[in-house]
C-alpha cells in the first residue's frame, strides 16, 4: 500500500504538479521583482502624486452586497492599504461617518452602482472615492456560484487603490494589478513567459506587483526600490 501511495504520488507530481510549480515560480518572481525595462503601461493616463499623502482611508458598508461582511471588505481595504505603503505614501485606516463632510485627505471606499459606473469598481480622484460596484458583483454571483467572488474584490479594491496613489495610466505588464490584458486593438499585455498567462485562472496579483510599486515610488517622488525587488512588510505593519 505504501509504495503504491508513493508511486500515484511520483505520478500526480510529473503529471501536473512540477508544471504548477514552474508556473507559480516566473509568476511569483514578476510579483517581486521589477526589472528595469519592465515598468510599462498602455499609455491611457499620466501618473501623478497620490491624491492625498497622508492618506487617510475609510470603509463604508451601506449597500454591500450581502455575503461581503463588512469585516471581510474592510480586511480587503485594508490590505491593499498595506501592501501599497511600500509605494512611501503613508495611509492610515480612519473611521467616518457619511453624513459628515469629506475631510481633503480622505478616500472613501464605498458602495455606489452610479460611482462605479457599471464597473466592479472605479476610482475618482477628484473626489477621492473609490465606488464598488453592487451589480457586477451580483452578476458574477449570479453567473459562477462557485467562484470565490472575495479574490475579484480584493483585486479590484487594489487596482482602484493604484488610481489613488497616483498610477493613472494601466500597466502593459500582466502579472501587475494596476494591468490590462488587452488593449482590443490585438497587442497584449507582458509577460517574461507569455505561454504561461493562460495557465493560471487568473494571471494578474491581487496586490501590487514590484513593477506596479516602482511606478507609484516614481510618480510620488520617491527612491526606487533597492534592485527593483519587493520585500514584503514582515510583520504587517507600517513604515
Ligand atoms: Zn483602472
Amino acid at each position: 500500500m505504501k509504495a503504491l501511495r508513493v508511486a500515484a504520488l511520483m505520478v500526480a507530481f510529473l503529471s501536473g504538479r512540477a508544471e504548477v510549480l514552474a508556473i507559480e515560480s516566473v509568476r511569483t518572481q514578476e510579483i517581486f521583482e521589477c526589472r528595469d525595462n519592465e515598468v510599462m503601461t498602455w499609455g491611457d493616463g499620466l501618473d501623478r502624486p497620490a491624491a492625498a499623502s497622508p492618506m487617510k482611508i475609510a470603509y463604508n458598508p451601506a449597500g454591500a452586497p450581502p455575503w461581503f461582511s463588512e469585516k471581510q471588505a474592510s480586511g480587503m481595504v485594508a490590505l491593499a492599504a498595506a501592501a501599497w505603503s511600500l509605494c512611501g505614501v503613508p495611509s492610515q485606516r480612519v473611521a467616518w461617518n457619511p453624513g459628515q463632510k469629506q475631510p481633503a485627505d480622505l478616500v472613501v471606499v464605498q458602495w455606489n452602482e452610479a460611482g462605479s459606473g457599471g464597473n466592479f469598481g472605479l476610482a475618482n480622484f477628484r473626489l477621492r472615492t473609490l465606488s464598488l460596484g453592487p451589480k457586477a458583483f451580483g452578476l458574477l454571483k449570479s453567473k459562477n456560484p462557485g467562484y470565490d467572488a472575495g479574490a475579484t474584490l480584493q483585486m479590484v479594491i487594489s487596482h482602484e487603490m493604484g488610481h489613488l496613489f497616483g498610477l493613472m495610466a494601466h500597466s502593459r505588464r500582466c502579472v501587475d494589478v494596476m494591468s490590462y490584458y488587452s488593449n482590443g486593438k490585438g497587442e497584449v499585455c507582458f509577460s517574461r513567459d507569455r505561454s504561461q498567462i493562460d495557465s493560471v485562472p487568473e494571471y494578474r496579483n491581487d496586490f501590487p506587483t514590484a513593477c506596479d510599486i516602482e511606478r507609484c515610488r516614481k510618480a510620488n517622488g520617491k527612491r526606487p526600490l533597492a534592485a527593483g525587488r519587493l520585500v514584503p512588510a514582515s510583520n504587517g505593519s507600517g513604515r
